[in-house]
């Protein structure tokens, strides 16, 4: 038994993932709606065949003989890995896996038809069995004594712990709060957009935002659905995004943060990527990468000097006018109720809210029969409005229908991370503003793909974003950030 052995093994279990996600892309984009009891079936298949890898007696055995080989570096990165995953999965009841694919896949189609009546009586049978089944699987995985909410924050953000999130939200908290107030009490409305802006129109501006981006098209493509997700890796990065034809923000924003997830997977180390070392770190620096794009690139001021006359190309008038007026817009801060279409003051309590709930239902302290009551109480505690239906409230992310807990909180840990590497990236590069006017973002995946991407997992995610920016993440960073930029455009004393 050789190193290589090891390697082909973990390939195996990556591709089955690449597998998983596209039977997901598919569920979003194409299926028809009869095949999701097939597709439930065909979930807990994959799932089956993908545990069966992962619990595998002859996994350590491989991990030992790769250990004796002398490994390097990144060797050594996907043993340890290896024995993270095997010691997790042989916890679990193949059984029981199986029965959680089962069930969130069906949960989603649930999910749908109760998001589309807003009724969440009609979705808390099905959610309250994937809650089941993801607290009977955390409670196998969590060492003894830890909190099972941490064994779910694993699956998406290794080393990371509710606590720590915790402590994390409590140290942004205050500041978001108190900015919100002082942007309330500015008396300012940011101008809206007015014009006509049909679907096929978008989908071409997204395009060419794809194109400006740096999205390699022969290893991507774009298609539209419910909620915009990106999926795949290396030679297959897909992205979907969403049209309101009311307001084209919706679209070019849902583009550019995917664009941001899809370049990251693009942009990994070839050699690598398809085991385990060259993969993503976690899903906080995925999202890093996606909001640094979307936020920090997209709505900064040098973009809009590009976006705006690219809107014009596509649109014709548009309701403002000009770049300036188009800044404003696109950072226009409102108390919504949606978290994808949130302002960068507002996301962040989004995200709060959702922890903090999902945490309580996976330490069996709030039942699933309680959590629309729950939600809105806290709705009007945070934001100060009546949920006034349930599509605007407990209903509106998929995250929970397919079992996604431990999963909201790396979003805010993501803008924490961006925040970062935007101050790191801005003292690297100080022509970029004139290039991002330009339509120029080439200096920005330039640096990332050689301090984020390129690196894969060598190191625990929050050290690839302290090692790329040269210090630890900060919360401060984020606020003093939202502070300058919100400050001016509402003239804040
Ligand atoms: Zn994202």
């Amino acid at each position: 038994m050789t190193a290589a052995a090891l390697t082909e093994h973990l390939r195996r279990i990556s591709a089955l993932d690449r597998v998983a996600g596209l039977l997901n892309w598919d569920q979003e984009t194409q299926m028809p709606r009869r095949g999701a009891a097939q597709r439930a079936e065909e979930a807990g298949a994959l799932a089956a065949a993908r545990h069966a890898l992962l619990v595998d007696p002859r996994l350590p055995e491989l991990c030992d003989a790769a250990e004796g080989a002398g490994p390097d570096a990144r060797g050594a990165v996907d043993i340890a890995e290896a024995r993270r995953l095997h010691a997790r999965a042989v916890r679990v009841p193949e059984r029981l896996a199986a029965a959680v694919a089962e069930a969130t896949a069906t949960a989603h189609g649930v999910w749908e038809a109760a998001k589309a009546a807003g009724r969440f009586a009609d979705f808390a049978p099905a959610l309250g069995r994937v809650v089941a089944l993801r607290r009977e699987e955390a409670a196998c995985i969590a060492d003894a004594g830890a909190p099972p909410y941490d064994a779910l924050v694993e699956e998406h953000e290794p080393g990371v712990t509710g606590a720590q999130i915790a402590a994390m939200f409590d140290e942004l908290r205050p500041g978001l709060v108190a900015l919100r107030a002082r942007i309330g009490a500015s008396g300012r409305a940011a101008p809206r957009l007015r014009g006509d802006f049909p679907t096929e129109r978008q989908i071409a501006l997204s395009r060419r935002i794809g194109d400006v981006f740096g999205y390699d098209w022969d290893a991507g493509r774009l298609d539209l659905a419910v909620h915009p997700s990106c999926t795949g890796r290396l030679g297959d990065v897909r992205i979907t995004t969403r049209i309101n034809e009311a307001n084209p923000l919706e679209c070019v924003y849902s583009t550019i943060h995917e664009l941001g997830h899809a370049l990251y997977e693009q942009g990994l180390d070839p050699e690598a990527a398809l085991t385990s070392v060259g993969g993503a770190a976690s899903m906080g620096v995925h999202e890093s990468q996606s909001r640094l794009m979307e936020n920090q690139i997209g709505r900064g001021r040098a973009f809009a000097e590009w976006l705006y006359p690219a809107m014009r190309d596509a649109f014709g008038e548009i309701g403002v006018a000009g770049p300036e007026e188009l800044y404003a817009a696109v950072n226009a801060v409102e108390t919504g109720f949606i978290r994808t279409e949130a302002d960068e003051v507002h996301y962040n309590l989004h995200v709060m809210m959702r922890f903090e709930l999902e945490r309580a239902v996976i330490g069996g302290d709030l039942s699933v029969a309680d959590l629309e009551g729950a939600w809105n109480e806290r709705f009007e505690r945070d934001f100060g409005r009546a949920v006034p239906d349930a599509r605007l409230g407990v209903l509106q992310d998929v995250h929970w229908a397919v079992g996604a807990f431990g999963y909201f909180p790396t979003y805010t840990l993501g803008n924490v991370y961006a925040a970062e590497l935007d101050a790191a990236l801005r003292a690297d590069a100080p022509g970029l503003d004139a290039a991002l006017a330009r339509g120029d973002v080439s200096p920005v995946l330039a640096w990332l793909r050689r301090r984020v991407h390129r690196r894969g997992r060598e190191v625990a995610p929050a050290a690839i974003i302290a090692e790329a920016t040269g210090c630890e993440a900060r919360p401060a960073t984020l606020i003093a950030a939202l502070e300058r930029k919100f400050g001016a455009l509402y003239a804040l004393g």
